[in-house]
């Protein structure tokens, strides 16, 4: 079994005696400069001249430089812009300023797996990746608990790094709720089949499909939004406190039996052919490449297929019945119906 570190088993007074740059102030980036700071470790903002989140850093207090100028003041440099960008932010504005002794962080493998970014001897990469958004990152860390996280250790330079990342990992409330370690490729490969297959992609589909189901057979499409969209919450929350079992446990009678019966109709064995056909696209770099080579042309299949899914006949639904949802608050910055972010 996978050993599970909490806060006793990590110490937070080797990232306090570090010199922090957040490169990017996002999902992630925010959270981590918020909550680090919140734990007494001395952070900067790294971001491009002109970026849209520098001023709200600066709202926040923090100080806000140019990424070139927060790698030299830091020795500690944690990478949270997008994944696409970050070989040329790299390149351009972080490498240049790693010394011997510094070390690079990431919340996610990609860039180290797939060879777009590879560090220079003497410095230490590794992992610090939240398994969940930031903005949860956040929350949960000033309810004074945390969300999960997983670290790892792609070079060791300095002998200490795997108890460095365990100490960040505690400055931002991993270690509150459990940390597990991993490599750069595990984390990488199951991170983007997790999000593809399962939690993202499978689900996203799934649920449309439903949707589709049930109006195209003339049902209201409210009514058919509550059945596949809403109660997913309180379905998965039950599987999170005890699996599918406890789920199953909590349903009508009806309800497991056809759980039981129609389930395997609908993801048929078929469904896991086709998830290993995901997972081989990913491990052998197929998937990355065109991620990127879409990127590197300003994204035009992922702009469509964006538009293409806010477009689905259930987003109108969501928006119209969440307004009437007085327990639904969201306080992020997300804006309902946003086409372009
Ligand atoms: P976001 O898209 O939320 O953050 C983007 C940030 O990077 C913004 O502040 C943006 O500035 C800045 N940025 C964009 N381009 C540049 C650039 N060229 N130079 C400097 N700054 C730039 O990213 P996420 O937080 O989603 O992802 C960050 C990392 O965390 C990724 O590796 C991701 O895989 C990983 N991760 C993300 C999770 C999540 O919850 N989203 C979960 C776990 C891991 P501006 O917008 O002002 O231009
Ligand atoms: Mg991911
Ligand atoms: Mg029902």
């Amino acid at each position: 079994m996978a050993e599970i570190y909490y806060d006793d088993d990590a110490d937070l007074s080797i990232i306090q005696g570090r010199h922090v740059a957040i490169i990017g102030y996002g999902s992630q980036g925010h959270a981590h400069a918020l909550n680090l700071r919140d734990s007494g470790v001395d952070v900067r903002i790294g971001l491009a001249e002109g970026s849209k989140s520098w001023a709200k850093a600066e709202a926040e207090g923090l100080r806000v430089l140019s990424v070139a100028d927060a790698v030299e003041e830091a020795d500690v440099v944690m990478i949270l812009t997008p994944d696409q960008v970050q070989r040329t932010v790299y390149a351009e504005s972080i490498a240049p300023h790693l010394t011997t002794g510094d070390a690079l962080f990431f919340a996610h493998g990609f860039n180290i797996r797939f060879g777009y970014i590879s560090a220079p001897d003497g410095v230490d990469v590794a992992m610090v990746a939240p398994k969940g958004p930031g903005h949860t990152v956040r929350r949960e860390f000033e309810a004074g608990r945390g969300v999960p996280a997983l670290i790892a250790v792609e070079k060791d330079a300095s002998g200490n790094a795997e108890a460095l990342a365990l100490s960040y990992a505690k400055g931002i409330g991993g270690t509150r709720a459990g940390v597990i370690k991993t490599t750069f490729t595990e984390e990488t490969e199951t991170d983007l089949f997790g999000e593809q297959a399962v939690l993202c992609g499978g689900v996203s589909q799934l649920v449309q499909y439903g949707f589709e189901t049930l109006t195209e057979a003339g049902y209201k499409p409210e009514i058919a939004y509550f059945e596949v969209l809403h109660e997913l919450k309180l379905i998965v929350d039950l599987m999170i406190e005890g699996g599918i079992a406890k789920q199953r446990w909590s349903i009508s009678d009806t309800a497991e039996y056809g759980d039981y019966v129609s389930g395997p109709r609908v993801i048929d064995p078929h469904v896991k052919e086709n998830m290993k056909a995901v997972l081989a696209d990913i491990q052998d770099g197929t998937f990355a490449q065109r991620f990127i080579d879409d990127q590197d042309k300003g994204g035009p299949e992922f702009k469509e297929l964006r538009a293409k899914g806010e477009a689905h006949p259930i987003e109108a639904t969501g928006r119209e019945l969440r307004q009437l949802f007085s327990w639904i608050k969201s306080n992020d910055d997300y804006t309902e119906g946003q086409v372009s972010r």
